[in-house]
């Protein structure tokens, strides 16, 4: 039967640890790595009574390397090698023992050397009952590719000795994953499922230090597995992946994860096979279908006392209306034609706790669902669960789970006018225009450890789709960004990580106590307009150098008048086939959250051309608040 399954190397902690999470993760199969077994107190039976506790089957032990083509006498000391390993797994309760291919400067390529070699030690396996496995790795001496493990394999012909395949390797060589489907089923021992993103590395970097689940990568995951099934192969799929983000991360997440970008993965698998009408596969359950996101309801503000004073002033100078009251809360609803947004002020609950925790902050975002029932249904089939918080009398009771730091994501039905808009007493009209007239999009700023984490949860959960990722200057480091986003692209965010203890991207983790929103960006059609009056309203915005117009106007033919009024109100700007973009920054708001407004005039992108100018401008206004306290303090 096809399976999902893992390998204890993808998590960190210990060989308890790991295999409790797997189990409680929904995984039924185990691959053992040997220094797992290396460093466990115990003895490999307690390992194996353990992994029975859990339900957990111990598909292989990995890996035996340097085997085949070894000259004497070392190839002598190579089977006594393997006996031990036949002793080990006689008492895991182990049934495969998986070989990679030899890196070995004075290992023999030939194959009939090879072939023998294996053939030997399949034979003395299957006089204590065990099979081989034996896998091409992309850096071995000789065999490299998986057509020539199998040629190997093939050549040895023994029963219980087939190849492993590992689409690491096989995508690391370029190698055509198609003929896969030729593969006679029972001479396939393993296969081994790994993503990396797609930046050019060479293969051992790659896969010891950016191995990642499918779906975090950029590797076509979906066409290996296709060719896999074809060939009706019904053993373990294992997740081999070498991470040092995904070992410092609890094991529980890591495992979880795991579990959800296979489901998704075998959820896509199913979906090319039925357009195909092919038989799906099935590897687990069927998931609710993602629900259809239709753009964002509101977004909700924790803050208290004269912060919120401040917060709210700025929203009042960015042009919203204060239309609503909550009808038993501190919460206040403030609107500008689409766009909701609520500052809750209550000394209590769970806005009050994300307060106390991360100061003033984005504490949830509403997502607009066709069916939220579903959206739930699935985040809930996908470990997921739905957030139970305390609701007070004539709270409108709004599904959600928890998304980035434990802020929520409420799931709200598109296009009904919302059953929480109850909640609120309307002090006018509840309907407002303005300039801002949409949210265009927001930024997440995470933890590098989590970044990959959070993609899942985006992308599998949600139903988010991504695009290749971004990577940029910060005047103390690197920044990284990768944008997800609604097929209908009504929500767009791009997720932020950085090396570099002094990017913007450390400072926000640093100054919010984990990642969260930290850009709202909302669209206007007449920026120029806008920022006038914001700036005559009181509003803050992002310094931006003299030289950065002066390079604006060697770069682009601009009417010097234009670029004039763009320095004198801060605009940046930006150009992309034929299409323009003018946008601006608030100042930071306590070094967590800034608003971006944006004109776009046939532009699709983000300014990403702008970001380092903003990167260093937000620096350049970090180090002048320290010197200004720092005034402050020898008065
Ligand atoms: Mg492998």
């Amino acid at each position: 039967m096809l399976r999902w399954s893992i390998a204890t190397v993808c998590m960190g902690g210990t060989l308890e640890t790991k295999l409790a999470a797997a189990a409680r993760a929904g995984f039924r199969t185990i691959e053992i790595f040997e220094n797992d077994l290396t460093f466990f107190s115990g003895k490999p039976r307690e390992v194996r009574a353990m992994a029975e506790d859990l339900g957990l089957e111990i598909v292989a032990l990995q890996p035996l390397r340097d085997f085949e083509g070894a000259p004497e006498p070392m190839r002598a000391r190579n089977f006594d090698r393997a006996e031990r390993k036949f002793d080990l797994m006689d008492e895991l309760g182990a049934s495969m023992l998986c070989i990679c291919s030899s890196v070995a400067e004075d290992a023999s390529g030939e194959v009939d050397v090879c072939a023998r070699d294996l053939a030997d030690l399949s034979d003395r396996a299957a006089r204590r009952g065990f099979r081989i496995g034996y896998e091409a790795l992309a850096w071995g001496r000789h065999v490299k590719d998986w057509t020539q493990a199998w040629q190997i394999v093939e050549r040895a012909d023994r029963g219980n000795l087939g190849i492993v395949l590992d689409s690491f390797h096989i995508y690391a060589r370029k190698n055509d994953v198609a003929p896969i489907a030729r593969l006679p089923a029972d001479r396939i021992a393993l296969v081994q499922v790994a993503d990396a993103p797609g930046i050019l590395m060479d293969a051992m970097s790659l896969s010891r230090h950016h191995r990642c689940f499918p779906g975090q990568g950029d590797w076509d995951m979906t066409a290996y597995l296709e060719a896999v099934a074809a060939t009706g192969y019904a053993g373990a799929i294992s997740l081999e992946i070498f991470n040092d983000q995904f070992r410092g991360a609890p094991a529980n997440a890591i495992a979880r994860d795991g579990m959800r970008s296979l489901q998704a993965l075998g959820e896509a698998l199913d979906q090319t096979r039925l357009a195909r009408g092919e038989a799906p596969l099935a590897i687990s359950r069927a998931l609710p279908k993602p629900a259809k996101i239709a753009g964002v309801e509101f977004i909700e503000f924790a803050s208290s006392g004269t912060q919120s004073t401040r917060l709210e002033a700025e929203l009042a100078g960015l042009g919203f209306t204060r239309v609503g009251r909550h009808k038993s809360k501190d919460v206040d609803l403030y609107r500008q034609n689409d766009v909701n947004i609520v500052v809750n002020r209550e000394q209590d609950g769970f806005a009050h706790s994300f307060y106390l925790v991360h100061g003033p902050s984005v504490c949830a975002i509403a997502l607009r669902f066709d069916d939220p029932a579903r959206a739930l249904e699935r985040a809930n089939a996908l470990g997921a669960p739905t957030y139970h918080g305390r609701i007070g009398p004539g709270e409108a009771l709004i599904p959600a789970v928890a998304g980035v730091e434990n802020s929520l994501i409420y799931m709200v039905k598109a296009g009904a006018h919302n059953a929480w808009n109850k909640d609120f007493d309307f002090i006018g009209s509840p309907d407002v225009s303005g300039p801002l007239e949409r949210i265009d999009h927001l930024s997440n700023v995470v933890r590098r450890s989590e970044f990959l984490s959070w993609l899942t949860f985006y992308k599998a959960v949600l139903g988010f789709s991504d695009e290749p990722q971004v990577e940029l200057a910060d005047p103390y480091g690197a920044f990284y960004s990768r944008v997800i986003s609604a097929a209908d692209r009504s929500v767009r965010i791009p997720i932020n990580i950085a090396d570099g203890g002094s990017t913007t991207v450390s400072r926000f983790i640093e100054a919010f106590g984990g990642g969260g929103v930290q850009q709202i960006a909302l669209s206007t059609k007449d920026i120029f307009a806008f920022v006038e009056r914001a700036r005559a309203g009181g509003v803050r915005f992002l310094d931006i150098p003299d030289n950065y117009y002066e390079d604006l106007s060697a770069r682009y033919d601009l009417d010097t008048a234009l670029i004039e009024k763009m320095r004198v109100l801060g605009i940046l700007y930006d150009r992309h086939k034929g299409g323009e973009f003018f946008h601006i920054y608030t100042a930071m708001f306590d070094q967590r959250f800034f608003f971006e407004i944006l004109e776009r005039r046939n532009y699709d992108l983000f300014g990403a051309a702008n970001t380092p100018v903003r990167l260093a401008a937000q620096a350049n206004e970090f180090d002048q608040g320290l010197r200004d306290r720092a005034m402050l303090e020898t008065e």
